[in-house]
């Protein structure tokens, strides 16, 4: 493959890889991603995330607050946020978000939407894109948006993106419409999710990033184990038959989308 693939969402410093990170990158760069985007989900993450894409100009931070996080939230949170995002290493604020998941029921869901308020506030202020994570909660995601968002940017191509997504093919159209790339993972490759491939469809290469969200998700031919950027091509491929295109094309749109949405 000649078009570059961009792994818009990765957790590489998450402990599965402590032992072979070194040998995760190298095998990522093998498989053609030539660009990665860390994702940091609590303060407590934010500054060996810049200090990973110092040291690798290939990767760059996103720093946010995960929805399971989101009671950690305080005014000092936005404070070094705002002095961080400066940096430029940080392309990003994320991940943030709803989750409505039995594995977040113990974070209220009136409290995830106040911070969730808060840092698309901010994000849109500081003019910088939202990494937004969504697991059972589109409906109220989606009204958040609208709330911030009346449409598409109109400098720049998005105001942020969906990461994971998951929704109904509708679901997929609203967000687009409103300016948000979708990203793709792992489960689009799965047998059984025809109806995300059908989201995927909808929304076509243009509103399209591809992610790997490692160490979760892997695709299709390595369920159950550690999920690496090094997938990427097997979620590309699939992506191109459910467009019709060739693997290259897909490359290379959803690429340029990345590139576009973090202003690389
Ligand atoms: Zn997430
Ligand atoms: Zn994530």
């Amino acid at each position: 493959m000649t078009a570059s693939l961009f792994d818009t969402h990765t957790h590489l410093l998450d402990r599965s890889f402590d032992a072979d990170r070194e040998a995760v990158l190298e095998r990522a760069a093998a498989a053609g991603v030539g660009r990665i985007v860390e994702v940091a989900d609590s303060p407590s993450g934010w500054s060996s995330a810049v200090a990973l894409s110092r040291a690798r100009p290939l990767v760059r931070a996103s720093l946010g607050l995960h929805p399971y996080h989101a009671a950690e939230f305080t005014e000092r949170t936005l404070v070094e946020l705002e002095r961080l995002i400066r940096l430029p290493e940080v392309v990003a604020v994320g991940e943030i978000g709803l989750d409505y998941s039995a594995n977040n029921a113990s974070t209220p869901r009136d409290l995830q939407l106040e911070v969730l308020d808060r840092f698309l506030t901010a994000s849109k202020a500081w003019g910088m894109p939202a990494v937004l994570h969504c697991r059972d909660a589109y409906p109220d995601l989606i009204s958040a948006l609208q709330r911030h968002f009346h449409g598409p940017p109109k400098h720049g191509r998005f105001w942020g993106v969906v990461h994971c997504f998951s929704g109904t093919p509708e679901a997929a159209v609203a967000c687009a419409g409103l300016g948000f790339a979708l990203g793709a993972d792992g489960p689009v490759t799965y047998p059984k999710n025809d109806s995300l491939r059908e989201a995927f469809a909808r929304v076509g290469p243009g509103a399209t990033v591809l992610e790997t969200d490692c160490p979760y998700l892997p695709p299709q031919s390595s369920r159950g184990k550690r999920n690496e950027p090094c997938s990427l091509p097997e979620i590309a491929a699939r992506l191109a038959g459910v467009w019709k295109t060739g693997v290259e094309e897909a490359a290379a749109a959803t690429t340029a989308n990345g590139l576009a949405l973090f202003g690389l």
